[in-house]
């Protein structure tokens, strides 16, 4: 797959850390080496390509990391980069350096500055990396499989207290604005009750449940809240839910642990095949494109619409965003997200059914 014209690429891992990051630089390096292609690991993300911090990296160096979380590459969220005067220092080290293309690992933000960068001559290719699951064009990102098993593995720990103590334990889990981290791992966990943002929770409905079902002598209840809601939300949410069932509540907030940690094997899987990929893209000419998984396939998507369909997903998009796009793209990004709503949806209404 090697074009002669690229010698040196570079790897970098930008925004938010998510367990698997560094199985994801480790193919990226590996791949490259594969082809002929030498590789410069960038530090800190962007602010690396801004203030000229990089090594060039060969295999040995991402050997005994396909295992651990966090990222070897470092990441930061550079303000300076957002600027002009940034961006143009971050293609001057390119150039300087002969980095002929790069790879950035990250969530939206990482993905809109490969887009300023591969219009200003420099090719990037997008691996998404974040624990939130919130890149919609991508059924799964790099760290949320390891997020999802780190919070089951906790929540079955305060079961275990609960059902001792007839208690209720509500857990406040990240994913930022998304809800995909709580239904699921609500879903998992069998909790009575799952808040998000996407969905209206039923508050009364849960607390009746959970009257009922103390009668009928359960003595454990998990209730997963987003985290999307803020602080006070969970902790008015236990006190609340503790003064009207009268059963005794706790509070816990997951916070950082669900960033760290062992990748799981999916995460592992998912960013070797991922970072594959992207050196693939990038060797082949490609540019401008997020590596995404799309049931179980893995394919380049152009960011700008990666981005634009995120928007779509999210409801916030304006007629501006979408004048670039033919009708059937368009009906065609309406279609996918609606099956994306759906089977949020349905794993939505399946915990509620089954914590009875
Ligand atoms: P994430 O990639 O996880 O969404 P951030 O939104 O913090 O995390 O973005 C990571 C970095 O990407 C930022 O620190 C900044 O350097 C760069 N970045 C973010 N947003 C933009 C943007 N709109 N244009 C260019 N670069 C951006």
């Amino acid at each position: 797959m090697a074009d002669k014209k690229f010698k040196r690429i570079g790897v970098l891992t930008s925004g938010g850390d998510a367990p698997g990051m560094n199985a994801a630089v480790r193919s990226v390096v590996r791949t490259a080496i594969q082809n002929g292609v030498e590789v410069m690991g960038i530090i800190g993300g962007y602010r690396g390509l801004v203030e000229n911090d990089m090594k060039l990296l060969d295999a040995r160096d991402v050997a005994n990391i396909i295992n651990h979380g966090g990222t070897m590459l470092f990441t930061d969220r550079c303000l300076e980069f957002k600027e002009e005067s940034g961006l143009q220092k971050a293609v001057a080290t390119c150039r300087e350096n002969k980095i002929d293309g790069l790879v950035c690992i990250g969530g939206d933000g990482t993905f809109r500055g490969a887009q300023d960068l591969t219009r200003r001559g420099i090719p990037c290719i997008g691996i998404p990396g974040t624990i939130d699951n919130d890149i919609s064009a991508t059924d799964y990102t790099i760290g949320y499989d390891t997020a999802m098993n780190t919070v089951v593995d906790l929540v079955d720990k305060l079961r275990d207290t609960c059902e001792s103590h007839a208690r209720c334990n509500v857990v406040e889990v990240m994913g930022r604005n998304a809800g995909y981290i709580a239904i699921n791992t609500g879903l998992a966990t069998g909790a009575v009750g799952i808040a998000i943002e996407e969905f209206p929770f039923d508050l009364d409905g849960t607390i009746e449940k959970m009257k009922e079902l103390k009668k009928a002598k359960k003595r454990n209840f998990i209730v997963i809240v987003s985290e999307a809601f803020g602080n006070e939300y969970s902790e008015n949410l236990a006190k609340r839910i503790e003064k009207e069932t009268e059963i005794e509540t706790k509070f816990a907030r997951l916070a950082h642990v669900q960033r760290g940690g062992r990748p799981t094997l999916r995460d592992r899987e998912l960013a070797s095949l991922m970072g594959y990929k992207a050196v693939e893209l990038l060797l082949d000419g490609k540019s401008n494109l997020v590596v995404c998984i799309r049931d179980e396939v893995i394919c380049g998507i152009d960011i700008e619409y990666a981005l634009t369909y995120d928007k779509l997903c999210k409801g916030k998009i304006k007629a501006e965003d979408i004048t670039g796009y033919s009708q059937e793209q368009v009906a065609k990004m309406v279609a996918d997200a609606k099956i994306r709503e759906d089977r949020m949806r349905t794993s939505y209404e399946i915990a509620s059914k089954i914590s009875i």
